[in-house]
């Protein structure tokens, strides 16, 4: 079987729960190869990686690649591309995942399908489009098929195995090294885990009616260890901050669990969001079109029905 690279994603030598999910479609397409660029590659690393069938991590940590944002992953695939002749190259679609797939691309005359929620052993992707509205199928007609994958969208199975570390030095192009990191601002975050990552998402809309509402919106997020998202409605009214609006103009989620709380279901919200797994809804409308969507919809006030949800939950989790 041909051999498929993932980039891998990590922060502070901890590799990110998307990495094992793309390490699981790689076993799918052929022998998954972890690329790992940047310092901070160690024993933790390799056995995270080693968990989800990474045979072979091919590591690049010179100093200097972290130095510079993005240009240098594209040009160390970029290489191995050249190397191995890999069958395909997997990388998260997160914001930065995006560009070095586009840089890839350009650097290996290759195609590049974003966005996808699946990849087939074929080698055919599958894209949502037009808010949902539309399932695209599509593959890369030339060159080495370069996919961004988005999070959450494959469940990460483990197949345990010791991978193989092959270093890999690569001189950086003076393109690369344009642009330089002059420091770093951790965001502050509560415990909850990254919208974009959770596995389970709660939201709530303009149906908490006010800020103090989402109180118990969180609480049941933290009942579930969930992150909290919110619409736009919500976040325009300053309820919950921006950076929790899931939807066309805000963050794309596909995890394992949504649960819609006093949200109607508009084109725009459900764009970032109708990919998930299973959908729960909860609204006082029996009518609200969020319903088109769910697998299990509950008729009735948040108020009422959130806090109950939340206790039984408690009550199973001791
Ligand atoms: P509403 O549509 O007002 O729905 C509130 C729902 O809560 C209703 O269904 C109601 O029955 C229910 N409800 C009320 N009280 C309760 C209660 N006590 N218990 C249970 N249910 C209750 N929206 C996004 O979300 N994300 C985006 O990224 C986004 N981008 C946009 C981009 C553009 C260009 C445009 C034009 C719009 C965008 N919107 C986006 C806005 C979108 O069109 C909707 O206006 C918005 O999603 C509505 O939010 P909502 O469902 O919370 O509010």
């Amino acid at each position: 079987m041909g051999e498929v690279l993932v980039l891998v994603e990590q922060v502070d030598g901890a590799v990110k729960k998307v990495t094992g999910e793309l390490l699981t479609l790689a076993r799918d397409l052929g022998t998954p190869s972890a690329v790992w660029v940047g310092p901070g590659f160690g024993d933790a690393a390799a056995a995270a990686l080693g968990e989800f069938g990474a045979a072979t991590v091919y590591v690049a940590d010179a100093a200097d690649l972290a130095a510079h944002p993005v240009a240098p992953k594209a040009e160390v695939l970029a290489s191995l591309v050249a190397e191995k002749a890999p069958v395909a190259v997997l990388i998260a679609s997160t914001a930065d995942g995006k560009e070095v797939a586009g840089r890839l691309a350009v650097r290996t005359d290759s195609g590049v399908i974003t966005d996808a929620v699946a990849v087939s052993a074929e080698l055919v992707a599958t894209q949502s489009v037009f808010g949902g509205s539309t399932v695209v199928h599509s593959s890369v007609t030339r060159g080495t098929p370069i996919f961004t994958v988005r999070p959450n969208s494959t469940a990460p199975v483990a197949a345990a195995t010791t991978p193989a570390r092959a270093d890999v030095s690569v001189t950086l192009s003076d393109a690369a090294t344009k642009a330089t990191v002059t420091g770093h601002t951790a965001a502050t975050k509560g415990g909850r885990p990254e919208l974009t990552e959770a596995a389970i998402v709660v939201s709530g809309g303009r149906g908490v009616g006010g800020a103090e509402g989402f109180a118990v919106i969180e609480a049941l997020a933290d009942s579930l260890h969930a992150a909290v998202g919110a619409s736009r409605a919500a976040t325009d009214a300053g309820w919950y901050p921006h950076q929790y609006q899931v939807g066309q103009t805000g963050k794309t989620v596909s995890p394992q669990l949504y649960i819609a709380n006093g949200i109607s279901g508009a084109i725009q919200h459900r764009a970032g969001m109708q990919t998930s797994k299973t959908i729960i809804v909860v609204n006082k409308d029996a009518e609200a079109p969020i319903f088109e969507l769910a697998d299990y919809g509950v008729v009735g006030d948040l108020f009422a029905v959130v806090p109950q949800l939340t206790e039984e939950i408690g009550k199973r989790a001791h």
